[in-house]
């Protein structure tokens, strides 16, 4: 058994460069054309590992090897088998050098301390059990229809290939929330992580043959953004589970049209985090906290609008400053490191220009505002926990998703214009209420348009419970049994037990 609040010490594993290939057909393999593209230490800046550059011909290869074992198996087998590969990979995914392992990599690859990216790796295993028990209990309906002697139910069945395309700030969890639902459904698929941070999957997949995962039900495809539109667009593609921005959201929508891929999209957000006067302030500074500089603020979920009551704005503003004051920046190995890096220099280079305008617009900068005056290495990609207060909700900080540790502060009166602020955004990911007003509990939940609202709580997330955005952030659903909607086709089967013709020319 896991020991889930051991501590251990870890450290980089390598002294030179990591080196990667793709993982097709079970095998691993140069890119065809023999390129290769660098990944980045966030937290020193220095190239850490070096990754084949998949190109459209590796996507084809790897879209071939998927059908191959689409057809050739996978799509037959039962479900015991398909939840028997599922708990196998968990039994992998749960043993301490596997998650140490993989929580380095990811660590290494995306800035984050060790502390998220153990937390993280912790979970890895349980969507693999989750969806194992839901292989075994995917199941049809009969349906009563009005005709007489007939015998009509459905039968839940795989798509084919699914095509994974995955962001850089949650690489292996995001890339599961797809893989488990597709393998427990009987589908194959190809996985192109995000060039920003690809290793902690191609890392993942070093496990595959150990957990008995048949050779092309699982394949990875590095690449540039090339590689994911070539993915996208393939004919061979029979549906396209996607998690990145919006903007790429939809050319991935417009090429799924073209094929008539299934398509599900999981996108940016905005999310209000709304402080009422009759919080648990401390409560919700806390959550504040978890919502705006956990994984130094780089999640879709981030609860970036904070939204606080007149009468409560002076005092949740000072207990927030005093928590982000104490907030620590350092070694992402240390387990007292709370913050890391941001992922990428871009990235970097993008919050600290947010930052700049909301200056520039009128916000005014409470705490943090750029690199931290200590930064725990000189080339890493370190932002200060930031926090504005006096925004409005027509500058950019409150309307653009900014990805990075900055939390902004706007003032409400009354529940009404509450609502009207959270509302007023075109995302629709998530969003969190802070109350101890039941009634005001359920007529916030109702009012706000988000796929998820917290009460007095902040970033909670479960194989178990569905999540997704409405709104521009994004279409369809992922976890729980609802997401096996969105990797099965329903057939419906009709069968006649009277075994006498009807008249052929009316509906019956
Ligand atoms: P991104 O859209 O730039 O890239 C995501 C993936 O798409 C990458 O693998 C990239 O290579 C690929 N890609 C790029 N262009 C493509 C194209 N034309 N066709 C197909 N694939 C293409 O996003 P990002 O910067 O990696 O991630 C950050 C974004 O992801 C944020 O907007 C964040 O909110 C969002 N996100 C959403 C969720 C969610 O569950 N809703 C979770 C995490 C991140």
């Amino acid at each position: 058994m896991t020991d889930l609040m051991a501590e251990p010490m870890l450290t980089n594993p390598y002294s030179g460069v990591a080196r990667y290939q793709l993982y097709i057909d079970g095998s691993w393999v140069d890119a065809k054309g023999g390129k290769t593209f660098t990944s980045v230490n966030p937290s020193t800046g220095e190239i850490w590992a070096e990754v084949a550059d998949g190109q459209a011909d590796d996507i084809d290869a790897a879209v071939t090897a998927a059908r191959r074992a689409f057809d050739g198996g996978w799509r037959n087998a039962g479900a015991t088998e398909r939840s028997a590969v599922l708990r196998r990979l968990g039994d992998v995914l749960a043993r301490p050098d596997v998650i140490e392992r993989l929580a380095v990599h990811e660590l290494l690859d995306t800035g984050k301390v060790i502390r998220e990216t153990i937390g993280l790796a912790r979970a890895f295993s349980t969507w693999c059990y989750y969806y194992a028990g839901v292989a075994e209990s995917l199941r049809g309906s009969t349906i009563p229809v009005p005709m007489e002697q007939t015998f009509t139910y459905t039968v839940p069945g795989p798509i084919g290939v699914v095509a994974a395309i995955t962001p850089w700030n949650s690489p292996i969890l995001l890339m599961l929330w797809k893989l488990c639902p597709a393998l427990a459904a009987g589908n194959t698929i190809v996985i192109k992580p995000s060039e920003v941070a690809p290793v902690s999957t191609l890392e993942f997949a070093r496990v595959l043959d150990e957990a008995g995962v048949p050779r092309g039900v699982v394949n990875v495809v590095s690449g540039q953004r090339a590689a994911g539109a070539a993915l996208s667009s393939h004919p061979g593609v029979d549906k396209i589970a996607f998690t990145g921005s919006t903007a790429t959201g939809k050319k991935v929508m417009k090429a799924a049209a073209e094929n008539l891929s299934r398509v599900s999209l999981e996108l940016g957000g905005k999310s209000p985090n709304i402080v009422f006067d009759d919080a648990d302030i401390d409560l919700a500074v806390n959550g504040i906290i978890s919502g705006s500089f956990a994984a130094g603020g780089q999640m879709c979920t981030a609860g970036s609008r904070v939204l606080v009551q007149d009468s409560i704005y002076d005092a949740v503003l000072e207990r927030l400053v005093e928590r982000v004051g104490a907030v620590k920046i350092g070694d992402p190995f240390d387990w007292s490191s709370e913050m890391g890096a941001l992922t990428w220099s871009e990235q970097f280079d993008s919050v600290l220009r947010r930052i700049d305008k909301a200056r520039a617009e009128g916000a005014r900068l409470v705490i943090g505002g750029g690199r931290p005056l200590t930064p725990p290495s000189p080339g890493g990609f370190h932002v200060a926990p930031t926090v504005f207060a006096d925004v409005t909700s027509s500058m950019e900080i409150a309307r653009e998703e900014i990805f990075g540790p900055v939390a902004g502060l706007l003032r409400f009166s009354t529940e009404e214009e509450a609502i009207s602020i959270a509302n007023d955004t075109q995302y629709g990911l998530a969003a969190a209420v802070w109350t101890t007003d039941l009634g005001r509990t359920q007529r916030m939940v109702h009012a706000i348009e988000a796929g998820t609202v917290w009460v007095n709580c902040y970033r909670r997330v479960s194989y178990a419970a569905p999540f997704g955005g409405v709104k521009s952030s994004g279409i369809g659903l992922e976890n729980g049994t609802e997401v096996m909607r969105e990797y099965t086709e329903e057939k419906t089967v009709w069968i006649d037990t009277n075994q006498k013709a009807r008249d052929p020319f009316r509906l019956a």
